[in-house]
């Protein structure tokens, strides 16, 4: 059966980069296989009126981690590595499949509902994945209609390697525990690894696809990473890894790994053009001619670095070496709002404090790229995404131009990536097939999903709350740890003004 999509104003993003004022789309089960002005019709065809409305590409979250999609608001700004003391305890319902399968939804419909058609997701587990977990959540994307692709996020070497300063900071008992083996082995992962590979990758007619992730290069064994790099490599899967997010971790990459961990990376061979670089804010010139000669992408993630504190990355840098940009979220305790618009507007803002040679300012237009073809280009899809072109998959969604937003309409690229929040988008099509329309994510009873997400946090509270006392002991230690890299000189800063 055919979808035709008429009267729309279409904005194509493909090479053209086309603003039409009034087109029809044709569509062919899942794919796009005309973009012209014909009034086609055969019987049976299944027609939509967009008058009034843009058809565009779908957004894609390029950096996600959907394991926190229940703890949105959760706490304060903290930097990443105090965060992360407080963010693993309340992860306890993670062990609970239908916890997890209704965390999972809850983000992807709002995801849908705003127009995302595409996730990265870098799934991590507390303690460990298991074959019911990994099945919950790629069932929730499933049922969804989102496209996903998904990676197992889990480190493999004891705490005390992943951080600088600790053996000289904790108490011997606290010592002992952080010396402690990770939860879960390489032999493990990899068992879990095959497990999403047998029985997901390629599921749901292509729209479900495995990723890998080592999480960061200082969380995994070097045998571990290049077993992923294989793995990685042998299927053409993304390679999610978290790069230089911190300028704690440029200090530990000092103290820890003989240099910057791009050079780390690099020295390992293990840089390539299937990886997705996640953050790159305390890189140096020379990281980033290395990132530019590997064809990696970098995932930005604005708001969660502001959130954690983290920095601003040097997008213009980046850009003029050519590397491709996609955008992120991150997880919702570091960008609450699983909002994509919301990131492409503080992505259009933020660089602007970079200096005052307002040419190396984002343009809307750029944004927009890096949002749509830049995230598409992350995927490694098999079948193209992120235009509105024929060839491409049929990831679509329809924006209503008869909208606070973009009245009146002076500047659409503009408009789209300063003005609007989401609200605007009417339906989102996923592989040819209508996910989103009249307000509601089709075959998903969201009340009753938000009414059982509500009971189960309110079951996991008491827990996280004794856990999160535990963590208080370390804090002190921690703080002292982050203090200590937050003062040293590394010879750049991504960090506003003279703060330390
Ligand atoms: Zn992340």
């Amino acid at each position: 059966m055919k979808t035709i999509i008429r009267g729309a104003r279409v904005l194509t993003l493909d090479a053209g980069d086309r603003d039409i004022p009034r087109a029809t789309v044709t569509i062919d089960d899942d794919t796009i296989v005309a973009v012209d002005t014909d009034d086609r019709y055969e019987p049976g065809d299944r027609e939509i009126d967009a008058t009034g409305c843009l058809l565009m590409p779908g957004l894609v979250n390029a950096h996600f981690h959907s394991s926190a999609n229940h703890l949105k608001g959760s706490l304060d700004s903290l930097p990443l590595e105090i965060f992360m003391l407080f963010e693993t305890p309340a992860e306890g319902t993670r062990d609970d499949a239908r916890a997890a399968y209704v965390s999972t939804l809850l983000g992807a419909i709002e995801m849908l509902k705003s127009g995302v058609t595409s996730v990265l997701d870098d799934a991590f587990f507390v303690p460990a994945p298991s074959p019911s977990a990994i099945d919950a959540i790629m069932q929730a994307y499933a049922d969804s209609g989102m496209r996903a692709s998904v990676a197992l996020d889990q480190p493999n070497v004891p705490e005390i390697d992943k951080l600088p300063f600790l053996e000289g900071l904790l108490p011997p008992a606290l010592l002992a525990r952080a010396r402690a083996p990770a939860p879960m082995d390489a032999a493990g992962l990899l068992t879990c690894y095959r497990h999403l590979l047998d029985r997901w990758h390629g599921a749901a007619g292509g729209r479900l696809r495995a990723a890998v992730s080592c999480s960061a290069p200082q969380r995994v064994t070097v045998e571990y990473f290049r077993a992923l790099d294989a793995l990685s490599q042998q299927h053409h899967l993304p390679f999610f890894v978290h790069v230089l997010e911190t300028k704690l971790q440029r200090v530990l990459g000092e103290e820890k790994f003989g240099g910057s961990l791009v050079r780390y990376v690099h020295g390992l061979g293990l840089l390539s053009d299937r990886m997705n670089i996640i953050h790159a804010v305390w890189v140096d010139e020379h990281d980033m001619d290395l990132i530019a000669a590997s064809g990696a992408v970098v995932a930005h993630n604005p708001i969660s670095n502001l959130r954690l504190g983290s920095g601003v990355m040097p997008f213009r840098e980046l850009m003029n070496r050519g590397i491709p940009i996609c955008l992120g979220s991150d997880e919702a305790i570091t960008d609450d709002a699983i909002n994509m618009w919301n990131v492409a507007k503080l992505a259009g803002l933020v660089h602007n404090l970079n200096g005052g040679d307002y040419a190396r300012w984002p343009r809307a237009d750029e944004v927009l790229q890096c949002l749509i073809r830049g995230g598409a280009r992350a995927m490694r899809l098999p079948r193209p995404v992120g235009q509105v072109a024929v060839g491409h998959q049929a990831d679509l969604i329809l924006v209503d131009l008869d909208t606070l937003p973009f009245t009146p309409l002076n500047d659409l690229r503009r408009q789209l990536v300063y003005c609007e929040q989401g609200t605007s988008v009417r339906m989102t099509m996923v592989a040819g097939r209508v996910v989103y329309e009249h307000g509601a994510v089709v075959g998903v009873d969201e009340p009753k999903l938000r009414a059982e997400a509500r009971d189960i946090a309110a079951k996991s509270a008491l827990a996280a709350a004794s856990e999160a006392s535990g963590a208080a002991e370390w804090l002190p230690y921690y703080r002292e740890m982050y203090m200590q890299a937050a003062v040293r000189d590394v010879g750049l800063q991504r960090w506003m003004g003279n703060s330390k």
